[in-house]
């Protein structure tokens, strides 16, 4: 009896510390930020969340042992969410930069894209320098913004906060285009008709993940997972299930 009495305490404290442990900051999982307005990288299918890059964190997930989790937030939100340590990536059709390198380290790239111009039938813009004095729509705080409002100091830039919203502006009137990463534009053109896509693409961009810059491990094991999906043939099969080559 007297021995039991001594080994209860123990053992309550051995409780407590596994249960503690277990708290905070939960191994079992990858949790992804995204913003879930981007198809077909990542977009609602009723309520779940799918899309290229959804599939990518999935197989990403496995390979690592833990439990996927998606955040969808505004997409200026994510690389912020990733800097504090509330997601652990950044999965978001994210286009590497230098000045977002400077907040988050990007695994090696997973595709490549571009920035494609969006505009009514019949309009009388044809390449990218007749948007110099137009009305332009772009996603907020995306390559498409940071290039119009840069390059094209005379266009009136219009912000949205998703590229849809930005593609009903284009119907309604209330601008004279959109400029939109290539995929995302196929899909908008496609559910809306009366749009077409310009031939000259303005951009090419890599693609990748963004990950804290206080977690290099976590950064070396996506980089090996990635090589390893691009090696067997995984990364292509799940690119080639959401875009049809065309
Ligand atoms: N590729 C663009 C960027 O990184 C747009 C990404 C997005 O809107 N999800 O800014």
């Amino acid at each position: 009896m007297k021995m039991f009495r001594k080994i209860i305490p123990v053992l309550i404290v051995i409780v407590i510390m596994v249960t503690f442990s277990a708290c905070g900051k939960d191994n079992n999982k990858l949790v992804m930020a995204t913003n879930a307005a981007f198809p077909p990288y990542e977009y609602y299918d009723n309520e779940a969340i799918v899309g290229i890059d959804v599939e990518i964190a999935k197989a990403i997930a496995e390979k690592l042992g833990k439990e996927l989790v998606i955040e969808d937030m505004e997409f200026n939100s994510i690389i912020g969410a990733v800097q504090t340590g509330k997601a652990d990536i950044g999965l978001a059709g994210m286009t590497v930069r230098e000045d977002r390198l400077v907040s988050v380290n990007f695994s090696v790239p997973y595709t490549t894209a571009s920035q494609v111009i969006i505009v009514r039938e019949g309009s009388d813009i044809a390449s990218p320098d007749d948007l110099a004095d137009k009305s332009v729509g772009v996603q907020e705080s995306t390559t498409g913004d940071i290039y119009v409002t840069d390059e094209m100091p005379d266009a009136d830039v219009q912000r949205y906060s998703k590229g849809v919203e930005a593609v009903q502006a284009l119907i309604q009137g209330k601008v004279d285009a959109v400029v939109i990463d290539n995929e995302p534009a196929k899909v908008f053109v496609q559910q809306n008709p009366g749009l077409q896509i310009l031939p000259e693409a303005y951009t090419v961009e890599d693609y990748a993940i963004a990950i804290s810059k206080k977690n290099e491990d976590l950064l070396n094991k996506i980089n090996k997972a990635l090589k390893e999906l691009s090696e067997d043939g995984t990364l292509q099969s799940i690119i080639d299930k959401y875009i049809s080559a065309d």
